[in-house]
């Protein structure tokens, strides 16, 4: 959790203070669009999102894993006043549930891990033939326990670096641009880079995003090869080698740091 806290205030620093400024007019015009209300705690603000349900015996807190917001059901005749109190008598609970949602997800046996957004579970077959193999959503790893934490990573960066390579030629060549190099990192504060010697650099914690937030990062450093810059051709030219630009773009900004729970311990 601790490390989860850094590398979000890592990412706000460097982002300027006019995204942030920017960042807040959306968030208070989402605010008040729907209805969300900010739930505070030390470290952290929580959004509490309302659902009138004329079934329900009672107020229901509830956990959005997707969102990291929280759930409150409303009966019939209950306020959202009413129902934010509850939310505000329950913040244990509610701190406890978040911090399982950021829990560290080592390489072990059953444990389970999204790739390219599909979960996977961890099978250690000390007996079996061969290192790493996946099968039907399972991976499966021969060998000595002690191996397993480090072969599965070994693995998924060997399969970053296959996904990540056939995406990025594929969108170099749709704008007419070679890629010099890639390489995959274990990068902390980006999720990729590109230089201007066409040099392009990713994280290989990629593998863990769902497929389209895969596909931005990607579409965003090959747009760079042609566009060294943020401008308004930059994000034309990313729209146009990548159909889910917005929604990756949103979805990176609530989960990214979700992507650093796995493989730790
Ligand atoms: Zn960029």
């Amino acid at each position: 959790m601790r490390k989860v806290a850094k590398n979000l205030a890592k990412s706000l620093t460097g982002a300027s203070a006019a995204a942030v400024d920017k960042a807040r007019v959306k968030r208070k015009r989402m605010a008040e669009a729907s209805d969300i209300h900010m739930l505070s705690f030390a470290t952290r603000k929580v959004p509490l999102v309302f659902k009138p349900n004329k079934r329900a015996q009672r107020i229901i807190l509830r956990l959005d894993h997707g969102n990291s917001s929280i759930i409150v059901v409303l009966p019939k005749r209950t306020s959202r006043d009413e129902g934010k109190r509850f939310a505000l008598s329950n913040k244990d609970w509610i701190e406890q549930r978040l911090d399982q949602l950021h829990e560290p997800v080592p390489f072990l046996h059953n444990a389970v891990i999204p790739i390219l957004g599909t979960p996977h579970r961890i099978r250690h077959k000390p007996n079996a033939r061969g290192v790493v193999w996946c099968e039907s959503d399972e991976i499966n790893v021969a060998g000595h326990e002690e191996h397993v934490s480090r072969r599965v990573q070994d693995w998924l960066k060997i399969e970053a670096k296959r996904e990540i390579e056939l995406r990025a030629h594929q969108k170099a060549e749709a704008i007419g641009r070679k890629i010099k190099k890639i390489t995959i990192r274990d990068t902390k504060s980006r999720w990729g880079s590109c230089t201007s010697e066409g040099e392009l650099a990713f994280s290989w914690r990629l593998i863990f995003a769902p497929k389209h937030v895969m596909d931005y990062v990607i579409a965003h450093e090959v747009a760079h090869l042609r566009e060294m810059n943020h401008g308004p051709k930059f994000w034309k030219l990313c729209g146009e080698i990548c159909r889910s630009m917005d929604s990756a773009r949103l979805w990176l900004e609530n989960h990214g740091t979700d992507l650093y729970r796995y493989g730790r311990f």
